[in-house]
């Protein structure tokens, strides 16, 4: 059995899917606070609660033979963590610390942290390496980094083993259509332009055209949601068979970067319709360049990234043609081990 904290989340979701599509079982703890109870594969067993909350943690230890925690459940807004630190560092570091010091009283020891590219902040080097320094800017990126430190330092302590997946931008949305992003607010510019050209939002902004890029406009290394689902299991295979000695740390990318204006006009390509485009002001915080290096992750593991963009943009208007309202007007049909 496999607990997944945070499997109603957009990421955790399609990582769900994975899991039950190859055999395992798997049961989901969310608190819906973001997440999306019709996201949760129906084989999955879901279990209303918060990470933060020791009965709740306490209780699937109990009844359930897990044997790994993957852990998905963040609060992930920059621009609301920099007006709202405190929220950052209670949902995202507090509760995880909960989580972890339970995991440990029941003698569960293997840990999978999703992790991000805001823990590097303006990097100094591109492609960015997992030796990149880490300097976060805002205070979502220290949290996950601050987590990063606790789950070592476990690891030292407590013999925890871990892997940690830096995530650089994930898009797309599972093939089957039936699951995709869905956020509230939206601020990604995948799904935000997908919007716009559906009709449901009147312009894009462009947030900056003067950052020293091939066109002024920020580059991004974005990467399919199911690839990244399959490094998930990749690492979760590696550290079921391990024999206690797992401490990983791997970016997740596809290793190329693409400009605002490159996905504007690529999502103009895909869906044959006209963007009308409004040009912003620098958000703040927003590094001109991000790019992966997940060259150890493929040499160790022996992942590879099987989506380019033009997949990842086709996956994700296929989702949002099918569900122009997320998942509010219903999405995935089917019955729910449902517990609470
Ligand atoms: N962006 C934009 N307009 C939008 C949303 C995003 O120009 O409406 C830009 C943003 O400034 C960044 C890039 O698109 O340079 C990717 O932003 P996103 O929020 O998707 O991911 P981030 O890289 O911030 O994690």
């Amino acid at each position: 059995m496999i607990l997944v904290v945070g499997g109603a989340g957009y990421i955790g979701s399609h990582v769900v899917k994975e899991l039950i599509r190859r055999g395992n079982e798997v049961v989901v703890l969310d608190n819906l606070t973001t997440g999306h109870k019709q996201a949760i594969d129906k084989e999955a067993i879901f279990i209303k609660g918060n990470l933060g909350n020791k009965q709740d943690v306490s209780l699937i230890f109990e009844k359930y033979p897990v044997k790994a925690v993957m852990h998905f459940a963040a609060n992930s807004l920059v621009s609301e963590s920099v007006v709202n630190p405190l929220k950052y560092y209670l949902n995202n570091v507090v509760a995880t610390f909960t989580l972890l010091e339970t995991m440990l009283e029941y003698g569960i020891k293997k840990f999978i942290f999703s992790s991000t590219a805001a823990t590097y902040g303006i990097p100094e080097q591109i492609p960015i390496t997992e030796m990149t320094p880490t300097k976060p800017i805002n205070p979502y990126g220290q949290s996950k980094l601050m987590v990063e430190q606790i789950v070592k330092d476990c690891a030292i302590a407590y013999s925890l083993e871990y892997t940690i997946l830096r995530y650089f931008n994930a898009a797309g949305a599972d093939e089957t259509g039936t699951i995709g992003e869905n956020h509230n607010p939206e601020t990604h510019l995948i799904p935000i332009v997908l919007q716009h050209l559906q009709g449901q939002r009147k312009r894009i902004s462009i947030f900056g055209t003067d950052y020293s890029t091939y066109d002024g406009t920020c580059i991004r290394d974005y990467i399919h949601v199911t690839d990244l689902a399959k490094a998930h299991i990749l690492a979760l295979d590696a550290m079921l068979i391990s024999k206690g000695n797992i401490h990983r740390t791997y970016n997740l990318g596809n290793g190329q970067g693409y400009s605002v204006r490159d996905i504007i006009r690529k999502c103009e390509e895909i869906t044959g319709r006209k963007a009308n485009i409004h040009y912003a002001e620098r958000r703040t915080g927003d590094p001109a360049i991000l790019i992966a290096s997940s060259a150890n992750i493929e040499r160790e593991l022996g992942w590879q990234p099987s989506y380019r963009l033009e997949d990842i943009i086709k996956t994700a208007w296929n989702w949002h043609k099918n569900h122009p309202h997320g998942y509010e007007k219903g999405s995935v049909r089917g019955s729910y081990t449902y517990e609470s």
